[in-house]
């Protein structure tokens, strides 16, 4: 996971909100009528997922359908709609999400939330809250995190299944095969090179970014 900026407020929105999401709160808060049947955020998923390369912010696969169901794009309610119905059209709780990380996360809110990969606060961003373990492609939580911040990665990673099989083989090859490439250059070329492949949101530059910076850190680069 690495922070995308969802950028302004598109047209529309509010429009939406201001029909919209009455229903879902008399349904989901009061028990009045039947679960409403709009879902006009799905108009907006386009635009989120523009400012991703269409990326899925979770888990950072390429969400485009073509390799299968569960890489189908979807806009996921980042404070599910059942338990924050207020929220529904609310631009800043849709998240760019692939169909897998959407049906892992589910309806699920556990007490101290989960991390926001558009956090507009600095402090709230995933680069604070995850690291990537070259060992195993794990994605962990950072080291200097403890009480409910730590909790709130873990449950996030567990949660939207960041480790399951198929994410974490895919984004050891990836960020593996990055790195190789990294120290096939000459240590003057090394920054010129991160810079041009990690501005770009594509696979697991997040993870790779991580690895980057405990190089960094290390003084292997
Ligand atoms: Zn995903």
């Amino acid at each position: 996971m690495r922070w995308v900026d969802r950028g302004p407020e598109p047209g529309g929105v509010d429009g939406y909100a201001q029909q919209f999401t009455q229903g879902w709160v008399d349904y989901f808060r009061h028990d009045i009528g039947g679960r409403p049947t709009d879902s006009f955020w799905r108009e907006f998923r386009e635009a989120l997922g523009n400012r991703s390369s269409d990326i899925c912010w979770y888990c950072e696969r390429l969400a485009d359908g073509v390799v299968g169901d569960m890489l189908l794009p979807t806009v996921d309610h980042f404070r599910p709609l059942y338990r924050f119905p207020e929220l529904a059209y609310e631009w800043t709780n849709w998240i760019f999400s692939c169909r897998e990380c959407n049906q892992s996360k589910d309806n699920k809110w556990p007490e101290q939330g989960y991390v926001d990969p558009s956090a507009a606060d600095e402090q709230e961003r995933p680069e604070r809250y995850f690291d990537y373990d070259m060992l195993t492609g794990e994605i962990i939580p950072h080291r200097d995190l403890s009480g409910d911040a730590r909790r709130k990665a873990e449950t996030t990673i567990t949660d939207l299944g960041l480790n399951q099989r198929w994410v974490l083989w895919h984004r050891q090859i990836r960020t593996t095969r990055f790195l190789v490439k990294l120290f096939q250059r000459r240590v003057n070329d090394r920054e010129a090179f991160i810079d041009r492949v990690l501005r770009q949101p594509k696979i697991f530059h997040g993870a790779m970014g991580m690895a980057v910076a405990q190089m960094r850190a290390s003084g292997e680069i």
